[in-house]
């Protein structure tokens, strides 16, 4: 926490976006910041997670401690200079708020495991997982983590200590703040997928660690957290005039709510606003349009025009947010040539790549170009500082 300058904000509201019929989650999560916090819209918010009573047990009961017992850590950490050494520590602590346990087994956790194993077959066993192929397969395919292995390896002897020691430090995950420092002061909100799925090993449901931190918090709850500023200047141009392009699916549309208040602050301060496109897009209106009547409001007022793509909506065809954009590129490529900006939030790996390619076909087509010279437009944008992305790994 010290080394991410964390603060201490309160839950003020924990809520639902996904309508009842959906069987997926999204949290609408708002926070109340200390004083002195501040941020800008487009900005992160960094979290810091603590793991679950349930994993905290499942460690404790594999290595047969009491939680309730104090350790010191001693001696040379190593790599792990994240423990906290030196000072007494409560069990169940150390385990819930320092040391990742569900990201798949290195290689070099599973040579450790195999050297602390005591039954020769076993030990054969977590040898042959080091083979390239099964360990592609059976350890990063299907994410089995250390702490698995140990579970089903009854004769590894590995020590506690050994075993938090080949750990990584937990992970802060980065969140982008979905609301305007305008809008409400002291508060910023974030809206946040709940990863929770059949677990890819076929052991039971996997839960992401942070975003069912996040939705389990009720109000009041206190979570530490930090305030990040992307270094690739996704911000609202300092001309309000200045037209923008928002492509934001899924939980993509978050900083782009924090975009809209900003909008609608400055509209009653009397600027005047460049045209905004935003394109939304989700599966089915029905279960996940999230921000729905938000939206349509901002778009009643003025501050935005919205293009939707429902991908799953009973009967029609898919349509994603690239859909849209090429049905518009008449509306939106005279903006982006001249001075607008463009801004891409949510799926790096899928929507991000689609919607760049579609832009540079559509490019070609209405200019008349050749790939090479639309691609060098979208470069160029980027490099100016006039089209950025805020993207990340489903
Ligand atoms: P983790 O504990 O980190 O687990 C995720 C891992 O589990 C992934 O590697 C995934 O591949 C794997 N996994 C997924 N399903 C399964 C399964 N069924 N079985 C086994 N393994 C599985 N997220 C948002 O919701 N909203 C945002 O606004 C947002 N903004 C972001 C901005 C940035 C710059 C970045 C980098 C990320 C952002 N994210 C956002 C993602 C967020 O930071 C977390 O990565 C996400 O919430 C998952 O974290 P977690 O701790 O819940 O899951």
């Amino acid at each position: 926490a010290r080394t991410h300058h964390a603060f201490t904000a309160e839950v003020s509201k924990n809520g639902e976006l996904q309508h009842e019929e959906s069987c997926r989650n999204t949290r609408h999560i708002e926070l109340s910041l200390p004083e002195g916090i501040t941020y800008k819209e487009g900005d992160h918010l960094g979290v810091l997670p603590v793991n679950p009573d349930s994993l905290v047990e499942r460690v404790l009961s594999r290595f047969r401690l009491n939680g309730e017992d104090y350790v010191k850590l001693t001696g040379d950490p190593g790599k792990a200079v994240h423990l906290p050494a030196e000072k007494p520590v409560k069990l169940r602590e150390l385990i819930s708020h320092y040391a990742e346990f569900q990201e798949p087994a290195t290689r070099s956790q599973i040579r450790a495991l195999a050297a602390h194993t005591v039954c020769p077959p076993h030990v054969i066993e977590l040898e042959k997982l080091l083979e390239d192929d099964i360990y592609k397969t059976e350890i990063l395919g299907k994410r089995i983590t250390m702490l698995e292995l140990t579970e089903k390896y009854l004769a590894c002897e590995i020590p506690f200590e050994k075993f938090l020691l080949l750990l990584p430090a937990l992970k802060a995950r980065y969140y982008s703040i979905s609301s305007s420092p305008l809008h409400k002061k002291g508060e910023a909100s974030i809206t946040v997928s709940v990863v929770r799925a059949d677990a890819w090993s076929g052991n039971g449901e996997y839960k992401g660690i942070a975003s069912n931190y996040l939705a389990e918090r009720s109000e009041g709850d206190k979570i530490a957290c930090f305030i990040s500023t992307p270094k690739s200047n996704f911000q609202l141009p300092e001309q309000t005039g200045t037209p923008i392009v928002m492509v934001g699916p899924g939980t993509g549309i978050a900083p782009f709510r924090g975009f809209i208040q900003t909008r609608r602050s400055l509209k009653e301060s009397g600027e005047t606003l460049g045209a905004a496109h935003l394109f939304f897009g989700c599966r089915n209106p029905e279960h996940d349009f999230l921000y729905q009547e938000e939206l349509e409001k901002a778009e009643q007022e003025g501050l935005v025009t919205l293009h939707t793509a429902f991908s799953r909506h009973s009967g029609s065809e898919k349509v994603y947010v690239q859909h849209r954009l090429a049905e518009n590129a008449d509306i939106i490529l005279p903006l982006l040539k001249d001075t607008g900006r463009l801004y891409i939030c949510g799926d790096g790996s899928k929507m991000a790549p689609d919607v760049e390619q579609t832009l540079i076909e559509c490019y070609m087509y209405f200019y008349q170009t050749t790939e090479e010279e639309a691609s060098a437009w979208l470069e160029s944008m980027e490099k100016d500082g006039r089209y950025a992305k805020d993207v990340w790994a489903g």
